[in-house]
């Protein structure tokens, strides 16, 4: 056993992840140096925030005389930054913990996927940033950008001992007793050769106003000045603002500010999409700040995604991910409230049964939906942009929350029959603005994959008449259809369901020619008794001979294979119907043959493929692939 002394360092070393983030960091964001001082400044506040909740409940955490502030030390000539806060500081275990390993399972997730990707080499030699960096956040390890050796030093609220983290970002770091005559911690960056300009104060001003000022606690900047009396002093100035960004008025904040708060709040590399920025008086008092990203978070269909905006109660942090505050289908809005109302000690028991929650979370949800419509109207091509990212999330909200389905219905875009890659989506207003006086109902199909709904033989009938069909591919859109069962008075009607009611030109019900057809159908039945519950001649077909129908309110065939498969197999098979196109030249030829007293053995052979291409045609798996390869071949060698 190696025995230490109590002051002596021990070296430990980093968790494999954080090399691989580490080295990221380094090679992608060499050009974006600039960023390490938000990131530090921004953990700082983090810090604050949380001891100021903290002695809430314990007020021995913050001493009487303590100021909740972040100081920026220069040291041009020992070429040092120290980044020094007065927050919740950290134990021995937690630096250990929190700045050896990658906690945030984002950043993990991250450092697995860095294993796939190499740097991508910019223009000028440096690595440009992977377009999925933006989702992560690089945090404390962004200091190694300019720093040869970080050392932070820390003491934990409530402890009397502090704690020097030291590392120069290789495979290790030493951690020891330290002194520190406050709580709180303080990163000392010993800067890089040819980075000294970091401790030049005109570009600590310059950085903490273009990337801090929405911090709302004081930024203060050691300077140095020189007097006639005095000689040399240093001397500390307040260089931010230093109230909190959504109390102020929004004609004194700039875009840059917002998208700086966004960007502390989301960890998100990009600037949002949109925002609002809002307060409610009344019965309840809050201020709302909230952001819609341009880019979703990986982990955007994990059910385990926490989510929620940063919860603050007259300007003190509560909590981050408050979940009660917004509803899961607008998971990926982030942002701030602030309430006048709740208690400090709010917890999350509390939350969840407290009629102000209620109020605010209906409030942000007319916000979120009503700058969405904003987006929607003015910004077309961008809201396109944002369906296609967040649509699939929107659209539980009309399954889960249809009081909403108004304004969700405004917000919904699908593809369909007419749109292209250049106007990928239509709306609903859109789409009854442009149906023919004919069309009774908004059709739609649903399915895997637009290239197969888009030729399914099911729509032909609709499609010659100049309806256009929306086409829906995301697993929530047949629950969604729950609630939205119309829209402008028109009926939405499944184009793949049984009794689709079409009419021809003239308004008639076209002629089913059921009777003459009826040797056919019977033996079709017969043949196909275990597959389908019943054989008919179709109205919907015009250029194939064969199609599956569901019966109506029954489940679109991929829907049913993907419940099957969660199930363990455990759903009875749905029989569909199989219409046969009574113009097609095959069905006609077999009808003869259905009459006459041709080999009835061939005729069921015939049978079974016009199933079997209604099932390809439509994108599901044939019962029997290989007999069906057989019988294609011979018939190919008869015709050849
Ligand atoms: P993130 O801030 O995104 O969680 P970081 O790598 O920046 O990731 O920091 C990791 C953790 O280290 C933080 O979550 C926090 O617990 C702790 N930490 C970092 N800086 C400070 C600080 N100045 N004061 C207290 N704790 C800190």
């Amino acid at each position: 056993m190696v025995e230490t002394t109590e002051s002596s360092p021990k070296t430990h070393a980093f968790q494999a992840e954080v090399s691989q983030v580490l080295s990221l960091v380094i090679h992608s964001l060499y050009s974006n140096k600039d960023i390490f001082l938000r990131e530090l400044v921004s953990n700082a506040a983090d810090a604050l925030d949380k001891l100021r909740f903290q002695s809430i409940a314990k007020p021995e955490l913050a001493p009487k005389d303590h100021v909740a502030r972040v100081r920026l030390i220069p040291d041009k000539a020992a070429r040092t930054l120290t980044i020094a806060d007065t927050g919740i500081g950290m134990t021995e275990e937690q630096l250990i913990r929190d700045l050896g390993t990658v906690a945030r399972s984002g950043t993990r997730e991250l450092a697995e996927k860095l294993k796939l990707v190499k740097p991508v080499e910019g223009k000028d030699g440096a690595g440009s940033v992977p377009s999925f960096i933006g989702q992560f956040g690089v945090g404390f390890y962004s200091g190694f950008l300019v720093a040869d050796r970080i050392d932070v030093i820390s003491r934990a609220a409530g402890s009397d001992k502090a704690f020097k983290w030291s590392s120069s970002g290789t495979d290790s770091f030493t951690v020891a007793p330290a002194e520190r005559d406050e709580v709180g911690t303080s990163v000392v960056l010993h800067l890089k050769e040819d980075l000294a300009s970091y401790a030049e104060e005109h570009t600590l001003r310059n950085l903490v106003r273009t990337y801090s000022d929405f911090i709302s606690y004081p930024i203060e900047l050691e300077v140095t000045r020189d007097s006639e009396k005095d000689g040399e002093k240093k001397k500390l100035e307040a260089i931010n603002q230093a109230s909190a960004l959504w109390m102020r008025s929004k004609k004194d904040i700039t875009d840059a500010q917002y998208d700086e708060l966004y960007r502390h709040v989301s960890h998100d590399w990009e600037a949002p999409l949109a925002r609002t920025h809002f307060q409610v008086e009344g019965t309840q008092m809050f201020t709302g700040l909230l952001f819609i990203p341009k880019n979703p978070p990986f982990d955007l269909f994990s059910s385990e995604t926490r989510h929620g905006v940063r919860l603050y109660v007259r300007r003190v942090f509560i909590m981050e991910d408050c979940e009660e505050l917004l509803p899961r289908w607008l998971r990926f809005v982030r942002g701030v409230i602030d309430s006048d109302d709740l208690p400090l000690n709010v917890s999350r028991e509390l939350l969840q049964d407290s009629a102000t929650v209620r109020t605010i979370k209906k409030q942000v949800i007319r916000r979120v939906l009503d700058l969405l419509l904003d987006v929607a109207e003015n910004k077309p091509e961008e809201y396109g942009a944002f369906w296609g990212k967040f649509g699939a999330v929107l659209k539980e909200g009309l399954h889960f929350d249809p009081s909403h389905k108004d304004k969700l219905g405004k917000l919904v875009r699908y593809e369909s029959t007419r749109t292209t890659t250049e106007a990928q989506y239509v709306s609903l207003d859109e789409y009854v603005k442009r149906m023919p006086l004919a069309q009774p109902a908004i059709y739609y199909a649903v399915g895997a994959t637009r290239a197969l709904l888009d030729k399914s033989p099911q729509l032909e009938a609709l499609k010659k008449r100049g309806f256009e069909i929306l086409l829906m591919t995301d697993g929530v859109d047949q629950f969604a259809l729950d609630s939205l069962t119309e829209w402008e008075g028109k009926p939405f009607v499944n184009a793949t369901e049984a009794d689709l009611d079409i009419k021809d030109e003239d308004g008639e019900d076209p002629k089913a020619p059921e009777g003459d057809f009826a040797p056919l159908l019977t033996r079709a039945k017969d043949v196909l008794s275990e597959h389908v519950s019943e054989v008919r001649v179709s109205k919907r077909l015009t250029d194939s001979p064969s199609c599956l129908v569901i019966p109506k309110g029954g489940l679109p065939p991929h829907i049913e294979r993907l419940i099957r498969a969660q199930r363990g197999g455990e759903l009875p098979q749905q029989k569909r119907i199989l219409e046969l196109n009574p113009t097609h030249p095959v069905v006609m030829r077999l009808q003869a043959d259905a009459t006459g007293d041709a080999a009835s053995e061939k005729l069921g052979e015939a049978i079974e493929m016009l199933y079997d291409q209604a099932l390809l045609a439509e994108g599901s798996p044939l019962p029997d692939p290989s007999r069906f390869v057989a019988r294609v071949t011979a018939l190919m060698e008869r015709a050849g």
